[in-house]
C-alpha cells in the first residue's frame, strides 16, 4: 500500500461523537415539506482507495472478509496486499484509469477484490447483473464500453462463459486480452474467476500474478491522480423508457453514503456483518463492502446467492452482530427460523431496505432475530443509495412504520404534480438533492436531464412527512415493478416482446403476489392473420432476458383496455388479472 495521506485518511473514519439524532434542521420548517439533514458529522472529500488505506492502518490484523461458502478468510492486511497485487495485473492488462471494466458474478471473494483494486487504479467498476443474460448483457458491455470482463465461469443453471463464448466468438481463437469482437467491440480481455484459463480467456488467479514490479512502481504515482469527484462505479438501473440506465457515482458519493448508513446503526470495528444482498447492487457494494471498510467491521458472505437456510446457519455460527436485506429475504428469514430455531443472540442490529418494508415483518424481526436495532433505509441507486434512515433509538414504531428521517448534508422535499411543494402530511413526489446525488446516466444527457432538475432527483416515489421529519413512502409515481427487491421497468420488457414478429401490442405490469411483493405480468395483442400464444413469448425470453423480468402471466388478448385518448389503462388490466386469477386458482 502507498503512502499515507495521514492529515486525510485520519479523518475518514473518524466520525466523532458528535450526535445528529435531535438536530432541528432535520424536522421541517414553516409547515412545508422540505427537510434539510444535519452538518455532523462531516463529509470527508476522499477516494475510495484512501478509505480502505484508513481501515488497514487502523484494524489491519482483524478479519475484513470472511466468505462462508468459497471457505475464504481474509484479514484487512490480507485484502490490502490482494487488492494490490490484483490492481497491478489490471495494469499488466494495459487498463488504465477512467476505463471501465464489468464484472458479472454472484457475491464471490473476486467481487469485492475487483471492486477495490479497480478503484485503486480509479478504474469505472461497472456492475452487471448476475441474472442478466445475452441481450442484457451485450447492451450493458456496449453501452459504457466495458474494455475487460471479470466473470465467474457460471452459477446455478447460467453458464457465464458460455453466454460470453456466443458473444464473442472471436474468444475460440484471440490471444488472451487481444480479443477483437464485432459484437462487443471495446471489450479486450475476459478475466474468468478461479485458477483455469480458458482459450482466450486468463483466469483471474493469472491476473493477479501478472503485475510486477513496473506496474507496482506505477501506482503511487495513479494514487496521486485519483479524484474523489471522479466517477467510479456504474450500476444499471432499469429505465422507465426501455433500455437499462448506467447510474455514474463518484468516489465522493458512495464513500460518504457507505459512511453516513453504517453510522445510523452505530457500527464498529467489534461488528460481524452478514451480507447476503448482492454485491452488483448499491446495497451490497456501497452499504455492505465500502460500509463495512468505513467502520473496520468484519463482512460476512453467507453464500453466493441468497439462501435463508444457510444465511441463519452463517449468522449463527459466526456470531454475525448485524444482517442486511430486502423485506423478502427477511421473511423467508423468519419462515425457515421457525421450522428450524438457530441461536441469533449475537444479532443486534442490521437493514432492511429496497422495497416497501411491511410493519409485521419489520416487528417480527426486532422480536424474532433479536434485531433490537434494526433499522430501514429508503433510497436508490442514483442517490448513493440512501437518503432516508431510522436511528437505532427511535421508537419501534417510527423504525417499523416510516422510512426514518433524512441523512446528513442532504436535502428531501416533496413536490406536488405542478412541482410546487405540499404542507406536512401530504403526499407528493420526493425529491432529493445534495452530495449523493450522482454524477448522470453514462452517455444519456436527455435521460439524465429529466431525472435531475436544479440538482434534485426525481425519485418517482410517493412520500409523506410528519412534522418530526419521518418520511414515509406512500406508493410510486413512476411505472415500476418490484418483484422480491429487484426493480422491473415494464417498458423494457415490453420493448423485448415487441420483437417478436407477431406482437402488435403488448402491456406489462405488476400484480401482487404473496412471497415476492409483486409479480410481473403481459397481455399481449396478436397481429392480424398472426398466431401468438403467451408460451412462445416466455420461450423467447429465455435465455435471453433475466428470469425475474419474464412474465409469470401472460394473456393473448384481442384489444387492450385504452383511454379516449389512446392510452393503455394498466390499472384496469391489472384489476381484471387479479380477479382472473382469483377465480382460476392462480392460473390464467
Ligand atoms: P434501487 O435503485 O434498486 O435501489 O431501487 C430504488 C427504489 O426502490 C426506490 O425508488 C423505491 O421505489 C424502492 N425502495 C427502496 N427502499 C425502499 C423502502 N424502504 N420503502 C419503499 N420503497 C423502497
Amino acid at each position: 500500500m502507498s503512502i499515507l495521506n495521514e492529515s486525510l485518511a485520519s479523518k475518514i473514519l473518524d466520525l466523532g461523537q458528535s450526535d445528529e439524532i435531535n438536530s432541528e434542521t432535520t424536522a421541517p420548517q414553516n409547515g412545508q415539506s422540505y427537510l434539510r439533514g444535519a452538518n455532523e458529522p462531516p463529509l470527508v472529500y476522499a477516494t475510495i482507495p484512501q478509505l480502505l488505506r484508513e481501515a488497514v492502518s487502523r484494524f489491519g490484523p482483524r478479519d475484513a472478509m470472511i466468505f462462508a461458502e468459497q471457505g475464504i478468510r481474509m484479514s484487512y492486511y490480507e485484502l490490502d496486499r490482494a487488492v494490490d497485487e490484483l490492481a497491478a495485473g489490471l495494469l499488466a492488462l494495459g487498463l488504465t484509469k477512467g476505463d471501465r471494466v464489468g464484472i458479472w458474478s454472484p457475491n464471490r471473494c473476486e467481487w469485492v477484490l475487483t471492486q477495490f483494486a479497480t478503484a485503486r487504479i480509479g478504474i469505472v467498476l461497472v456492475n452487471i447483473n448476475p441474472a442478466y443474460r445475452l441481450n442484457e448483457l451485450e447492451y450493458a458491455l456496449n453501452k459504457v464500453g466495458c474494455k475487460a470482463l471479470v466473470t465467474a465461469r457460471a452459477f446455478k443453471s447460467s453458464d457465464y462463459l458460455d453466454m460470453i463464448r456466443q458473444l464473442a466468438p472471436e474468444l475460440e481463437t484471440c490471444k488472451p486480452g487481444q480479443l477483437r469482437a464485432a459484437r462487443v467491440p471495446d471489450l479486450r480481455s475476459v478475466v474468468v474467476m478461479g485458477p483455469d484459463a480458458d482459450p482466450g480467456v486468463y483466469s483471474f488467479d493469472q491476473v493477479c500474478k501478472l503485475g510486477g514490479p513496473a506496474q507496482q512502481l506505477r501506482m503511487p504515482t495513479i494514487d496521486k491522480t485519483l479524484n474523489p469527484d471522479d466517477a467510479i462505479n456504474i450500476q444499471f438501473t432499469s429505465g422507465t423508457t426501455g433500455a437499462p440506465k448506467g447510474a455514474t457515482l463518484s468516489h465522493y458519493n458512495i464513500v460518504n453514503n457507505a459512511r453516513f448508513s453504517t453510522r445510523r446503526i452505530n457500527l464498529t470495528e467489534s461488528d460481524r456483518l452478514a451480507i447476503p444482498v448482492p454485491l452488483y447492487h448499491c446495497f451490497g457494494m456501497v452499504l455492505g463492502s465500502l460500509g463495512a471498510v468505513s467502520t473496520g467491521a468484519a463482512m460476512v458472505f453467507p453464500g453466493e446467492a441468497f439462501d435463508a437456510g444457510q444465511t441463519l446457519d452463517v449468522l449463527s455460527n459466526e456470531r454475525c452482530t448485524a444482517v442486511y436485506g430486502v423485506p423478502t429475504m427477511f421473511v423467508a428469514m423468519l419462515e425457515d427460523l421457525e421450522a428450524k430455531p438457530r441461536d441469533l443472540s449475537s444479532l443486534r442490529t442490521g437493514i432492511m431496505a429496497g422495497a416497501p418494508c411491511p410493519v409485521d415483518v419489520m416487528q417480527r424481526v426486532n422480536d424474532e432475530m433479536n434485531m433490537k436495532e434494526v433499522t430501514i433505509c429508503y433510497g436508490m441507486t442514483e442517490t448513493s443509495p440512501v437518503s432516508f434512515q431510522s436511528f437505532v433509538t427511535d421508537t419501534t414504531q417510527k423504525r417499523c412504520e416510516t422510512v426514518g428521517r433524512v441523512h446528513p448534508h442532504l436535502e428531501a422535499k416533496i413536490v406536488a404534480k405542478n412541482g410546487e411543494n405540499v404542507a406536512v402530511g401530504e403526499q407528493g413526489e420526493l425529491c432529493t438533492r445534495g452530495y449523493s446525488v450522482m454524477k448522470g446516466y453514462w452517455d444519456d444527457a436527455d435521460k439524465t436531464a429529466d431525472s435531475i432538475v436544479d440538482g434534485w432527483m426525481h425519485t418517482g416515489d410517493l412520500a409523506v412527512f410528519d412534522a418530526q421529519g419521518f418520511c414515509s413512502i406512500v406508493g410510486r409515481v413512476k411505472d415500476m415493478i418490484i418483484r422480491g427487491g429487484e426493480n422491473i421497468y415494464p417498458r423494457e420488457i415490453e420493448e423485448f416482446l415487441f420483437t417478436h414478429p407477431s406482437v402488435s401490442e403488448v402491456q406489462v405490469f405488476g400484480i401482487p403476489d404473496e412471497r415476492l411483493g409483486e409479480d410481473v405480468c403481459a397481455w399481449a395483442v396478436a397481429k392480424p392473420g398472426t398466431e401468438l400464444t403467451g408460451e412462445e413469448l416466455i420461450a423467447l425470453c429465455k435465455g435471453q432476458i433475466a428470469h425475474y423480468k419474464i412474465p409469470r402471466h401472460i394473456r393473448i388478448v384481442s384489444d387492450l383496455p385504452m383511454t379516449i385518448t389512446g392510452k393503455p389503462q394498466k390499472f384496469v388490466m391489472r384489476d381484471k388479472m387479479i380477479e382472473m386469477l382469483q377465480e382460476h386458482g392462480g392460473q390464467v
